[in-house]
Parts: structure tokens; sequence; C-alpha cells
């Protein structure tokens, strides 16, 4: 049964709070809301779910766990009392949650919101297209690691996904979503060799690509930091190619650092989350797609928001007070910075401070799981 919402939490209606800055340890605001609306894939890409261990049988969250849409818009009216303005929606494959417009239509219908976007691996965006233009979304990001059918096979364990992932890109562009983002994680004798390649395939095109620093994010994938590329160097080939000028960043807590070629073929970023951490400046909060909210990617501590929106028989019965004072003192009781303690060399440090459960497999939460 639906239950009514708390009337201190209707539609359009200013809150109390609506003027307080809520921030962390740290003095960190919380600006951005990372949604994941589900665990399951149709990639398998070695750094997240690898095939040798999700091929077959690995249990994924069940359609009840997952938390509904109003629940999730729920949860994402409080983040804005608090200071959220950005919502990314991610997953798993988001575009592999059925309706997701209509999820996006009810995050757009909140105010104060600047920017829905989405991050996805590109397979499912053409059909997709118009239902996510036309329900407000206005950013994509396409995820994309090689050019060469081999190579992205190797990586994504899909051999017939790359035309489709390309022509997705056009169709998006096509579309208006502007400016379309691409990512590509390099990683060390896997693409590394196609750095060069790639940014000639976006230069000029009006896609924005970003190199994403390949991470020891999760535990099962077997992270390899034989692997790691630092950016410094993917910087250092194409500006040998293409002369770059950086680009001042165009809102605190921008993680990407922003350059663009001096030709005027457009711009590119470099997320280096391993080699120039950016905690400091690090606004996120992460839904996950069964409810539980996390302060940091590599924390395995979290909120269970399912007992403030759902009743013991699972029906949906929100407590709005509930949420915005457990979502307070999660904010408030924040220090994560682990890149930061990691790049000092304190990472075991940080891992003492951040794991709460005792199995090894279970240290760090899975990408895929916590939404990337
Ligand atoms: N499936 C969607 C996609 O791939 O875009 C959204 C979820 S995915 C977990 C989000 C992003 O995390 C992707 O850009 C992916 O490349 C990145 N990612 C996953 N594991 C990573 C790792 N170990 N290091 C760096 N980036 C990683
Ligand atoms: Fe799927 Fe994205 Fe993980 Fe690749 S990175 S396996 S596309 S969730
Ligand atoms: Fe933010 Fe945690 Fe990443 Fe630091 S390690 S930038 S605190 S998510």
């Amino acid at each position: 049964m639906r239950k009514i919402r708390d009337s201190r939490y209707p539609s359009e209606t200013k809150s109390a709070n609506e003027n307080s800055t809520l921030t962390d340890r740290l003095g960190r605001g919380m600006h951005d809301l990372r949604i994941s609306v589900t665990d399951v894939c149709s990639f398998r890409c070695s750094y997240c779910m690898p095939d040798d261990l999700y091929g077959g049988g690995n249990p994924f969250l069940s359609q009840e766990s997952l938390l509904r849409f109003d629940e999730i818009e729920a949860v994402a009216r409080v983040a804005v009392l608090l200071g959220v303005r950005k919502f990314k929606i991610t997953g798993g494959e988001p575009l592999l949650r059925p309706e997701l417009h209509k999820l996006i239509r009810l995050l757009k219908s909140i105010p104060k919101v600047k920017d829905i976007g989405i991050i996805t691996n590109g397979f499912h965006l053409i059909p997709q297209l118009k239902y996510l233009r036309d329900s407000g979304l206005t950013r994509i990001t396409v995820s994309l690691d090689s050019l060469q059918p081999e190579v992205f096979e190797r990586i994504t364990g899909r051999s017939e996904a790359l035309p489709a992932v390309l022509e997705g890109i056009r169709a998006a562009q096509s579309a208006g979503f502007s400016p379309l983002k691409v990512n590509m994680v390099i990683q060390r004798g896997l693409n590394s060799g196609e750095v060069l390649e790639m940014a000639a395939y976006f230069r000029g095109s009006g896609i924005v690509l970003r190199f994403i620093e390949y991470m020891d994010v999760g535990y099962r994938h077997r992270f390899n930091r034989g692997l790691l590329v630092p950016n410094a160097e993917i910087r250092d080939i194409i500006q040998s190619q293409w002369p770059l000028e950086q680009v001042v960043p165009g809102y605190y807590g921008e993680v990407a650092a922003r350059y663009r070629y001096i030709d005027g073929s457009g711009e590119i970023g470099f997320i280096s989350s391993m080699t120039q951490p950016f905690c400091r400046d690090c606004t996120r909060l992460r839904l996950s797609a069964d409810g539980k909210l996390y302060r940091c990617l590599f924390s395995s501590l979290a909120l269970d928001m399912k007992t403030l929106l759902r009743d013991s028989d699972g029906s949906t019965n929100i407590n709005n007070a509930g949420i915005e004072a457990s979502m307070r003192r999660f904010w408030g009781l924040r220090d994560d910075r682990y890149s930061e303690l990691r790049s000092t060399g304190a990472d075991g440090d940080a891992d003492k401070q951040i794991i709460t459960q005792k199995e090894p497999d279970e240290k760090k939460i899975e990408m895929y799981r916590m939404g990337g």
C-alpha cells in the first residue's frame, strides 16, 4: 500500500532548513548525488565485473530489493534540501532499468536541480534517446575504452557491441545532448597505445574525451597496479601531438582537469583519482540501487535508507523527517578521503578507519553495486 507523503515535504514548498549550509568534517558541502538504479550490466569489463567471476551465477539484487522510483525521488528531494544540485544516474548499466525516463521526470520536477546526467556503456542508447530527451535529461557520458574491436572485446567481454556504442554516441549528439562526454579508462599494455587514436577520433567533434585513471575501487576484479598509467603521461603524449592549454574549473568540486586544444579542436579532460586525488573537493554522495547511501567510493560504511522508505511488509512508507535527520548526521560526520590517504602511503590506515566488515572480500564495495 502506498502511503501519503509527509506534509513537511511537499513538492514545491520551502523547508525551514532550506538556507542552512550543511558541510562535513572537512568543510565539504553535499552537491552531487550519484543514483544507482541497478547492479546488473550487459558488459563484463575486466576492471569492474570480470567475466570469469561474473559470467554466470553471480547473485545480483532481487527486483524487490531495488528502490522504487518514488523512493529514490524522496531521497533526492531531501538531498536537494541539504545542498545537492546535480544528479548522475548510474549502475550497473542504468539503461537496463525499465522505464528509466519516468525516474528522470520525477527528478526533473524537483526545484533547484541544475543538472541530471547519466553515465552508460552506450549499448542501449539508441532506442531510449527520445524518451531520455523528453524526460529532461541534460547530459550523457558514455564509457568507451577502445576503438579496436579485439581490444574492446578484451576489456568489455562483448565482441559485437562496439558499432552500437559508436552509433549510440553519434545519435546522442544528433539528439542534442551537449556537451556529450566519453570516458576512457586506460590500462597499460591493453589500450594505452590507443591514446592518440582516440583523441584524434573525438577532436573537432564537439564531444569531450576524458581519460580516467584505472582505480583500485572494489575488490573482486583484482586491481593490478602495473596497469595504471598516470594521466600526466597521457597528457604528455597528446600534448606532443596537439598542444594543450588548461581551462579553469567550471565549478567547485569539478573532478576533471580540463584542457583545450590550442588549435581550437575542442576540449579534453583528465580524472586522476590515483595520482592527483581530489578528496578535498569531493562533494559526492552515492545512493545504491538497494537504497544504501555511501559517502566515499572506497567506504563500506553505509546508511540504509530502506528502513525510512518502507514498512516491514515491503510497502512504501516515506519518513521524510527521518531521512533528513539521518542524512544530515551521516554527512556531518563525513571525513572520508581515501584517495588522498592512499597517495600518501597511508591507505592501510585508511582501510582500518573505513572498514567495518570482517570478510576480506567485503572490504570494499564493488563499483557496480555502489554506483560508479
Ligand atoms: N555501466 C555504466 C558505464 O560503464 O558507464 C555506468 C557504471 S560504471 C561502474 C561507471 C564508470 O566507472 C565507467 O566509466 C567505468 O569505466 C568506471 N570504472 C569501473 N571500474 C573502474 C576501475 N576499476 N577504475 C576506473 N574506472 C572504473
Ligand atoms: Fe558494466 Fe559499466 Fe561495470 Fe563495464 S564499467 S561492467 S559497463 S557497470
Ligand atoms: Fe571522494 Fe572518496 Fe574518491 Fe576521495 S576517495 S574523491 S572522498 S569518493
